[in-house]
């Protein structure tokens, strides 16, 4: 880890903030990354609305980890949740693992407990952070630093996307920063409980991630799969 890459990440979060002050927020899954950019923006010394959403699935250990870093950082945490009458539609119809039965449920569930509450979330805000890195997939080997968000119309920045793996670990273990349980018990990616499982070595750090779908290899829930124009 270089200090150099550090301070590279560091004034990409003051440049958004210079930008948008309160018009950006950082959207927070507390995965790896996520918890390296929480610790960055809080050396950086600037003030981002930490956004997160509770998809009414999620495993006890993010749960835990959100808690730990609400009270190492003395961040305000804005927990956004589905619209329980479309969760509700949604179950009534097609039953609470729907999931399971084709990708186009899947989408949907995904779309209702995850792509919904984001819009809320991100309503009326110029710019979005988030700890997406370059190598985590093929999807994601044409993002940038700073980016034009097609999909949420607004600018997004992306301060870790040249990190690897190794050093976000790295950053974790030096600065000891809080981070998810699942990790150590070989979860490279978590989401919600059900479509989340540990992977085997070797195999691709997404391929815990509705495994059970073999449609074009690694599968994106649709936050970051939007068509994005590099800046
Ligand atoms: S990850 Fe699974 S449970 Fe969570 S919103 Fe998507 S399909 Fe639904």
């Amino acid at each position: 880890m270089t200090e150099s890459k550090i301070e590279k990440s560091l004034a990409l979060i003051r440049q958004a903030v210079a930008e948008y002050g309160p018009d950006v927020a950082f959207a927070c899954s507390f995965g790896a990354e996520d918890v390296v950019l929480l610790d960055l923006i809080s050396r950086a010394g600037r003030s981002i609305a930490v956004i997160t959403l509770d998809t009414g699935r999620l495993p006890q250990e993010t749960y835990d980890v959100m808690d730990a870093c609400r009270k190492r950082y003395s961040m305000p945490i804005e927990v956004y949740f589905p619209d329980a009458a479309e969760v509700e539609a949604m179950v009534r119809e097609h039953g609470l693992n729907l999931f399971r039965d084709s990708v186009e449920l899947r989408k949907r569930c995904c779309e209702i407990r995850k792509i919904h509450p984001l819009r809320r979330a991100l309503a009326g805000r110029k710019a979005w952070m988030t700890g997406v890195r370059r190598d985590q997939a093929d999807s994601r080997q044409q993002m940038a630093a700073v980016e034009d968000d097609a999909h949420f119309g607004i600018r997004k920045f992306n301060p870790l996307i040249e990190w690897s793996e190794a050093e976000v670990w790295a950053y974790i273990r030096e600065h000891d920063v809080p981070y998810n349980a699942l990790h150590d018990r070989h979860y490279p990616s978590i989401g919600c409980a059900p479509c989340s499982r540990a992977i085997a070595v070797g195999e691709d750090p997404r391929a815990g991630r509705w495994w059970w779908e073999q449609e074009d290899g690694v599968a994106e829930c649709g936050l970051h799969a939007s068509p994005l124009k590099k800046r």
